[in-house]
């Protein structure tokens, strides 16, 4: 097996040896306003500093947070030694020393799957096959370890995982479907599938959590007027049609943002994000923006800002000074919210006038 830590390593030298890319590593994004092709984006550098930097496009990817599993307190983790989370042991792995607290090496270890997957309410696809990634480092590391596998459903998808499943397995690795896994000292109070109550001593335990949407998802969302789903993740447009673009023209999402996916996935999502930027962003090559955008007259407008309200896209600004409302047609995606609540008929779509409209009802009534 490859080592994702060593591909990454030669990745991030790769991103910070490259002229044309800046990176900012542990600052903040305070606001981002702007349009595909003209965005503004103002940060708070790790030393402090506010910086303002213009892009064309920009990509939410953003990745995940882990679900804590001490908001389940029968699996034991922060109560009892030697539980540990998937990137706790990952880390371990890394550093070579896959050792208990006190210092000697695990001869039984269990693996559980599925940790939080019913409080989240979906799957996330990704903790059954790093668990078997897991089983066969234990097994190359540490000579004569047993490794158990406890899940509740397994979800190996694709054409390769089956087989790793099985080569697994042939290693000696055991895999039980349990239910009302409790973690005890050095031991596992489980259920089998017929309702038997068993007991598995290990000295070490591996919990494989969900993936849920990283913590600073609503305030981005609302930043850049973008949505969520159920949740927390960040919405595609469309699920077939426009999977790493959203509902604002010029702000994409890649990786976990959208849901949890496993690295493969992400990749080929960061580039569908390349291709579409550098597909709409030619230089020298015109922008064209929405035909069928909102206007707002000002002579019917009575300022009462309703349509600032109801517009999903931040297209509507309000004049002080006039005291009426104003549309960025370069903002408005002309989906008709604000024309459908002015209470004044100041708000109209261009080539969607209600006498157009009423027009076309008539012809087609002829
Ligand atoms: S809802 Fe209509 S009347 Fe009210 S501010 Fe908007 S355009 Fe003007
Ligand atoms: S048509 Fe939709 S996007 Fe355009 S200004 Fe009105 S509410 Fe906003």
């Amino acid at each position: 097996m490859e080592s994702a830590g060593k591909l990454l390593e030669q990745k991030i030298r790769d991103v910070e040896e490259n002229k044309n890319i800046k990176v900012y590593t542990d600052g903040e994004v305070k606001e981002v306003l702007g349009f595909l092709g003209n965005f503004i984006a103002a940060l708070k550098t790790r030393e402090s500093e506010e910086v303002e930097i213009k892009v064309g496009s920009v990509v939410v990817a953003t990745g995940f947070d882990l679900f804590d599993p001490r908001e389940i307190p029968r699996y034991g983790y922060g109560k009892f030694d030697d539980v540990y989370t998937a990137l706790e042991f990952e880390r371990m792995n890394l550093e070579g020393k896959i050792l208990l607290k006190n210092g000697q090496s695990p001869k039984s270890v269990a693996i559980i799957h599925c940790v939080g997957r019913e409080k989240k309410g979906y799957c996330s696809g990704v903790c059954c096959s790093y668990s078997l990634k897991f089983a066969r480092y234990l097994k190359a590391r540490l000579a004569d370890v047993k490794v158990t596998s406890l899940y509740s459903e397994l979800s190996l998808p694709g054409k390769a995982y089956q087989k790793f499943y099985e080569e697994t397995k042939g290693m000696g690795v055991d895999f039980i479907r349990a239910k009302e896994i409790e973690i005890e000292e050095k031991a596992i109070k489980y259920r089998t599938e017929d309702g038997k109550e068993q007991n598995l001593p290990v000295d070490m335990v591996i919990l494989a959590p969900a993936i849920q949407p990283s913590s600073d998802a609503s305030k981005l969302a609302k930043m850049l007027k973008i949505s969520r789903d159920g949740n927390g993740f960040f919405t595609e447009e469309h699920e077939k049609l426009g999977p790493v673009s959203t509902s604002m023209e010029g702000i994409f999402i890649a990786g976990c943002a959208q849901g949890p996916k496993n690295v493969v996935d992400s990749i080929v999502q960061g580039e569908a994000v390349a291709g579409r930027i550098l597909s709409s962003l030619i230089p020298g090559k015109k922008l064209e923006p929405e035909v069928r955008t909102a206007e707002i007259s000002e002579a019917l407008c009575i300022g009462c800002q309703t349509c600032l309200e109801v517009c999903a896209y931040g297209a509507i600004y309000f004049d002080e000074l006039k005291r009426v409302s104003v549309v960025n047609e370069v903002l408005c995606r002309g989906c008709g919210n604000c024309v459908a609540s002015c209470p004044s008929g100041a708000a109209s779509l261009k080539h969607f006038t209600t006498t157009q409209i009423h027009q076309e009802v008539v012809e087609a009534l002829r």
